[in-house]
């Protein structure tokens, strides 16, 4: 690490109160861990920048009693009361904006803009959240029976079991835990081991806001393995609802052991995203928007762009554009503002790029421009342009790195069915001036993904939307519109203010 980097570290963590960081948080306050050592690494020189204890799955028996506890007197609070106690979180996680931002480039290597960006987003949601504690509406409906009335209401659920992947450390997070709280669930926090030190520094900061306001023991932090914690947390029918984000192949052991137990899932898994570039389509704006999909957060997004869509008549164009603009794309230290890429997360997702492009060479495909790693400390690696056909089995692949595969098709007809032509179902995108096209693109025989965009790329979603997708990427909605039912049960309830007893669908029951 350089001298520069460890003081900005030492002034993030001195500001944030992070000190001593532990990794169990049970009722507000910091447990002593009795787990194995995580090792936190700044990617962008791969030197350790802090080791955590981890949770055993004693430790965890304590969290998971505190969320419980806390569950029986905060599912009574009413939910615009709730929603005050999200607005003070949401207050001061903007007044620690610029340094939980920091610490987020620092620990996962994107760059400083997107590590605010993800700030920003923890604040949206809590404002989100904040409106949608007073709009928690049920249906009323007109009973078929005379002097009765029906209608919905929604309860809290229970504790939630929210699993984070390493590539928002924080964001994710709270699109989870701003939503459960106003629903009244408490939350247990299981974060990626690859960046414990942002976990355990917006616990610090919901510590203080909830200890504050008196209801310690909503957000509960376990820093633990897969194996120990991960899987406690999977298995216990305490937790009604498991809220992850990850692998297709770690949602596939979730729905595995959570759905014999009959828990719910809200399962956000990876993406395999294409855009689609049609002849009219304005290239200025397609190729800027590509770039940003593919090329931002070193690729390591959900919804980055892997697979670009060309139509024959601009195929070599939009080539070369973009062999240009990687060309010019600034890498290097994820805090110095005119960097465009950081680097990866780790040794491992650089090997995995490697072996990736080997697997193209030995398919056929073709690497155009970049995807050496680069001779420097840290995981630092030039994006890479290939050029690919669709049914090359590496590109049915979610490689986590910035590789984007350069595939013709003839028209928007084809480019629908390649898109759609791989197991996940994230994001998609196209670019168009024609209108028949986007709606083509839009209608039920269009895109089958979760997210699609037209003349935007696949990444950089909002939190107004409900974010998620189908097929292998798991199906479940979070964040905005109406993700939140999923945090709550449904009643529905009847009353009879008459002095008779009718009985539905005209059965007569007469003694
Ligand atoms: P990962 O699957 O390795 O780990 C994700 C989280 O799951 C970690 O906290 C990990 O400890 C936990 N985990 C793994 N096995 C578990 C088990 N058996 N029990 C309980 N917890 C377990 O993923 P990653 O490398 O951290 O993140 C990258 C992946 O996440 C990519 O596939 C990416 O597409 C996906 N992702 C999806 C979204 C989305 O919204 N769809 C968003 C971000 C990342």
């Amino acid at each position: 690490m350089t001298t520069s980097t460890a003081q900005v570290l030492n002034g993030v963590l001195g500001r944030l109160g992070l000190g001593d960081p532990q990794s169990g948080v049970a009722a507000g306050r910091f447990l002593e861990a009795h787990g194995p050592e995580a090792v936190s690494h700044n990617p962008a020189t791969g030197e350790p920048i802090a080791r955590v204890r981890m949770a055993s799955a004693g430790d965890y028996e304590a969290v998971m009693q505190a969320a419980q506890k806390a569950f029986e007197t905060w599912r009574l609070v009413p939910a615009p009361a709730r929603g005050e106690v999200v607005r003070e979180l949401g207050n001061e996680l903007r007044r620690h904006k610029q340094d939980l931002g920091r610490l987020v480039s620092i620990e996962n290597g994107k760059i400083l803009s997107e590590g605010l960006g993800e700030v920003q987003e923890m604040i949206d949601i809590c404002d989100f959240a904040v409106g949608l504690s007073r709009q928690l509406y049920g249906l009323s409906m007109h009973s078929e029976r005379a002097s009765h009335r029906m209608y919905e209401q929604w309860h809290p659920l229970g504790p939630v079991g929210v699993i984070t992947a390493f590539n928002f450390p924080v964001a994710v997070w709270a699109w989870n835990a701003a939503v459960a709280a106003v629903c009244g669930d408490p939350v247990i926090w299981k974060p990626s081991h690859k960046v414990p030190l942002c976990a355990a520094a917006v616990q610090q900061i919901c510590n203080r806001v909830m200890e504050a306001q008196g209801c310690p023991g909503v957000f509960n932090l376990v820093v633990g393995s897969a194996s120990e914690v991960g899987e406690s947390l999977l298995a216990d029918r305490r937790v009604p609802l498991i809220s992850a984000t990850g692998s297709c192949r770690m949602g596939r052991r979730i729905a595995e052991v959570v759905g014999p137990r009959m828990g719910r899932t809200l399962l956000e898994l990876g993406g395999n995203n294409a855009v689609t570039v049609l002849d009219d389509a304005d290239l200025d704006l397609a190729t800027r928007a590509v770039t940003f999909a593919a090329v931002g957060t070193a690729g390591q997004r959900c919804t980055s762009t892997r697979r670009l869509l060309l139509q024959k008549g601009i195929a070599a164009e939009m080539t070369e554009r973009l062999e240009k603009v990687y060309a010019s794309v600034r890498i290097g230290d994820p805090l110095d503002p005119d960097t465009l890429m950081g680097p990866l997360i780790d040794e491992d997702a650089v090997e995995a790029m490697m072996r990736a492009l080997e697997q193209v060479r030995g398919e056929g495909g073709e690497v155009l421009w970049g995807g050496r790693r680069l001779q420097r400390p840290g995981h630092f690696v030039e994006p890479a342009l290939v050029r690919a056909r669709a049914d090359m089995k590496i590109v049915q692949e979610e490689t986590f790195a910035p590789i984007l595969y350069l595939i013709e098709v003839r028209g928007v007809d084809e480019a629908i069915a390649v898109n759609n032509g791989v197991t996940q179902g994230l994001s998609s995108a196209i670019f168009t001036r024609d209108l028949l096209a986007a709606e083509k693109f839009l209608s039920a025989a269009g895109s089958d993904c979760g997210i699609a965009n037209v003349n935007i790329g696949t990444s950089g979603a909002e939190i107004g939307g409900a974010f998620g997708g189908e097929k292998d990427t798991g199906g479940g909605r979070e964040a905005g519109s109406d993700a939140w039912r999923l945090y709550m049960r449904r009643q529905t309830v009847t009353i009879n203010y008459g002095r008779e007893l009718p009985l539905a669908q005209g059965v007569k029951f007469d003694l």
